[in-house]
């Protein structure tokens, strides 16, 4: 955790992407995902971590993924491997053939050259497909290197550098922000970058990846979009979703 996340002076501002409603409530919102963390462990068990994919591959798929499902980029990404014998034919192909093979995944005229972009860029700098040499650099430097790439923002980044590296960065989907927001542990407006930069300070590193996988799995299988089963729901009465839906009053502070 950030030493940044020492509860603060008074006057002392927050840290970038930390809004200042967030950094007020620090300590209490610290005690709130501490028992958040320990009832989903509870609930869903302990993932130990493991590499997905290769880096570059969990890079391609996350692009993939990016507004559709892990089930139709798994499809568009299975299909691209078996229309093209290398990552090199992929490069050099003409974009209208990449952007046919990924098709499964939507948004695929963007995400056709944005692919290619990747190869290029990696060929180019390493003179090989391969990712390892990210595992080198610290993590400030692993992410500027793939945000510099046109169309992979901090989320992309941030799920390749803690599934295949095991970096403590926070990735967030569509699954943790609804609940993150939901649970109040954020304000309803945030955006995914603040809601990163709040679990970075609110729990240690080494929960990050239990946590994230824990939220999706909660995010999947109870707090759905539509029709939140909070009547099933362990966190139920930390949830300021549940609260204001039933009336009940906010505890003391
Ligand atoms: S109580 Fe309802 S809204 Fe709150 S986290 Fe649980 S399922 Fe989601």
């Amino acid at each position: 955790m950030s030493d940044e996340a020492t509860p603060p002076h008074q006057s002392a501002r927050p840290p970038q992407h930390v809004p200042a409603e967030v950094w007020e409530r620090l300590p209490a919102l610290r005690q709130k995902a501490a028992e958040i963390y320990r009832r989903l462990l509870d609930a869903y068990g302990e993932p130990d971590w493991r590499p997905r994919y290769p880096p570059l591959e969990e890079l391609i798929i996350t692009t993939l993924a990016q507004n559709s499902t892990d089930h139709n980029a798994l499809m568009a990404y299975r299909r691209l491997r078996e229309r093209f014998p290398s990552w090199e034919a992929v490069m050099n192909a003409p974009v209208e053939a990449v952007i046919d093979a990924v098709r499964p995944a939507g948004l695929t005229n963007q995400k056709g050259p944005r692919i290619q972009a990747i190869l290029r860029k990696v060929w180019q700098e390493q003179g090989a497909f391969d990712l390892s040499f990210l595992g080198e650099l610290s993590t400030e430097e692993a992410e500027a290197w793939l945000t510099s790439i046109k169309g992979i923002g901090h989320k992309t980044a941030s799920i390749v550098l803690l599934f295949c590296f095991n970096r403590p960065t926070f990735p967030v989907d569509t699954h943790v922000s609804r609940v993150s927001r939901r649970l109040g542990i954020v304000p309803e407006r945030a955006s995914t970058r603040q809601i990163r930069a709040v679990w970075e300070h609110l729990v240690p590193a080494e929960w990050y990846y239990p946590l994230h996988l824990n939220l999706i799995r909660h995010g999947r299988q109870i707090c759905k979009a539509r029709r939140p089963q909070c009547a099933r729901c362990v966190v139920q009465d930390v949830c300021d979703f549940y609260r204001e839906q039933e009336a009940i009053p906010a505890p003391a502070p």
